[in-house]
């Protein structure tokens, strides 16, 4: 069976978090989000955490390298999911380039790249409000969350091409409550 490879496409603060966990429960993916996996490096202390972190707390991007092998451990210890949803990955032409080698040649190409629309604003508005209760230094600091949304805008949005040429990017409101933008995502699903 063909496997729903997906990337969740979107700025910091457009649910991407919130909306894999109603997307992995209802079609029984396995999530990858580079975030999380960094997040977790950086509670273990690990070499790789100490580095990434310094990044991060700036709300830069970490190397390519770093991001494209962690994908590739997780795709490899679950060779038989149903299908991924990426989160937060890829967020350059690089990655996504890395990415599609590793699927591409499986014969388990993404299927679709969705993308949650925010305005500015209100992705503003988000990122200070669970900096109160995350405990993410990256969403405390206005200059850290205007900084990533740069590098997002940069680096990230571009990608939007890359996938158009591919008949794969379709945009969604990310705007609603969250049942409103998974009703969207799973209408966009099909
Ligand atoms: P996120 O949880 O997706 O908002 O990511 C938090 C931070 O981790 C980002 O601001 C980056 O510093 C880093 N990060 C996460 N995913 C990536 C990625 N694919 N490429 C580079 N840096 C990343």
């Amino acid at each position: 069976m063909k496997k729903l490879n997906i990337v969740l496409f979107g700025p910091p603060g457009a649910g991407k978090g919130t909306q894999s966990t109603f997307l992995i429960e209802r079609y029984g993916l396995v999530h990858l989000s580079t975030g999380d996996l960094l997040r977790a490096e950086i509670k273990a202390e690990s070499p790789l955490g100490i580095q990434a972190k310094e990044l991060m707390d700036q709300g830069d991007l970490v190397p390519d390298e770093v991001v494209i092998g962690m994908i590739r451990n997780k795709m490899e210890a679950h060779l038989d999911a149903k299908g991924f949803i990426f989160d937060g990955f890829p967020r350059t032409k690089a990655q996504a380039e890395a990415l599609d080698g590793m699927l591409n040649g499986k014969g388990e190409p993404i299927v679709a790249m969705l993308a949650l629309e925010v305005p500015e604003k209100e992705l503003v508005k988000r990122l200070i409000g669970r900096g109160a209760t995350s405990g993410r230094a990256d969403d405390k600091d206005e200059a850290v969350i205007s900084n990533r949304i740069r590098e997002y805008e940069a680096k990230t949005a571009p990608l939007k091409d890359y996938y158009g040429a591919q008949g794969k990017y379709k945009a969604l409101d990310g705007v609603g409550t969250v049942e409103d933008i998974t009703a969207r995502l799973v209408k966009a699903i099909g």
